[in-house]
């Protein structure tokens, strides 16, 4: 009943992205569920990894962790979903034993692996994961928000454990998808400047458009100036959080620039390696430095509730679309300066699909 094999995108290189046939994975085993791909996403750590830049993820790589799918068939043992549900993967696959995991804070399990980073992944006609990695998709929530919730958690987490609350002045350092949802997370947790910081035009018009207080140019020499300007610095303060989406030496400078005596900087960017950090202002200014990985399950529920209540909308950051079989296209289109978030669709008959990409953006 099942056909003997599906197509499943694999990456050697940014010039090497193709579509393999690959066994079908077969029926799912004890509390296990099989996932029919719809939309998948490339994140910003798919791009770093295709190009041999990601620190733990080695090419050749099977991606695909930002998926929502339709199940297509539960394992013995799973009573709360079924076929034809419609499900968003929850991508971290955790020990469970260690203290991390004990602590509730398993995203930085000791043994983490992620599905589709260090295990093959969704962007597949189909995938089989345990029960407990999917969440069930309330009706609010379209497909295309859904490709939102987990580049969406990260920024929940980041904003929750930086401490931003009703009244913070934020500053948040770049604006591509994960910058722009930091801004959406620490609006919804109450911030009430948020001031974006990014070197290209459009995407601080895109912040703007988001309700960002101020959208500056990155790269002005007077940007510290005109950003404590913007969050509101009458007392001679300045932000209470600042999130790096950048993580380069640049951003992290401008960060401890920006910040207010007591502030907290959120690296929540990919950083390609050790960055110098002024340690004299950090103890004279009791500034913390503190970092952020992927997510928990309160966070995951937290980017559901957010989007299904209309915090952002899909066009607002989805700006093309493109079927598997171009898969390869969808990549190349990611690193592009227009693009915010680039998904790949995966057809349901699994013959791939002619719609053209949809150039909008
Ligand atoms: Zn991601
Ligand atoms: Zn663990």
């Amino acid at each position: 009943m099942n056909p003997a094999d599906m197509r499943q995108v694999v990456v050697s290189s940014a010039e090497d992205i193709r579509v393999e046939r690959v066994p079908w994975p077969g029926a799912p085993g004890e509390h296990e569920v099989l996932v029919h791909s719809r939309l998948v996403g490339i994140c910003g750590s798919d791009t770093h990894a295709c190009a041999g830049k990601h620190p733990f993820i080695p090419l050749p790589y099977r991606p695909g962790h930002e998926v929502v799918g339709v199940v297509g068939q539960v394992g013995a043992g799973v009573d709360d979903l079924a076929e034809g549900d419609r499900v968003v993967l929850e991508p971290n696959l955790v020990c469970g034993k260690c203290r991390q995991c004990l602590d509730g804070r398993y995203n930085i399990c000791r043994e983490l692996a992620v599905f589709g980073c260090q295990t093959a992944g969704a962007m597949a006609d189909a995938f089989v994961v345990a029960r407990d990695r999917l969440h069930r998709l309330p009706e609010a929530v379209t497909d295309e928000l859904a490709a939102l919730i987990e580049p969406l958690a990260t920024p929940v987490h980041a904003v929750r454990r930086a401490g931003v609350g009703r009244g913070s002045r934020v500053a948040v350092l770049g604006a591509g998808p994960i910058g722009l949802l930091c801004l959406v997370a620490a609006r919804a947790a109450g911030a009430e400047v948020v001031v974006v910081t990014d070197v290209l035009p459009n995407k601080r018009e895109r912040a703007r458009r988001l309700g960002a207080d101020a959208a500056l140019d990155a790269a002005d020499p007077d940007l510290v100036e005109q950003a404590r300007r913007a969050l509101g610095d009458g007392a001679g303060g300045g932000a209470d959080v600042v999130l790096d989406c950048v993580a380069m030496q640049s951003s992290m400078t401008q960060a401890i620039e920006l910040l207010d005596k007591g502030g907290t900087v959120m690296v929540v960017g990919i950083a390609a390696g050790p960055t110098t950090i002024p340690l004299h202002l950090v103890q004279d200014r009791e500034i913390a430095v503190i970092g952020s990985l992927m997510y928990v399950r309160r966070d995951v529920l937290a980017a559901i509730d957010l989007l299904a209540a209309g915090a952002v909308a899909a066009e607002d950051l989805i700006t093309a679309t493109f079927p598997l079989d171009r898969a390869a296209e969808a990549f190349a289109a990611s690193i592009h300066p227009d693009q915010v978030k680039v998904l790949v669709s995966v057809s349901a008959d699994g013959a791939g699909s002619a719609d053209g990409a949809n150039g909008k953006s």
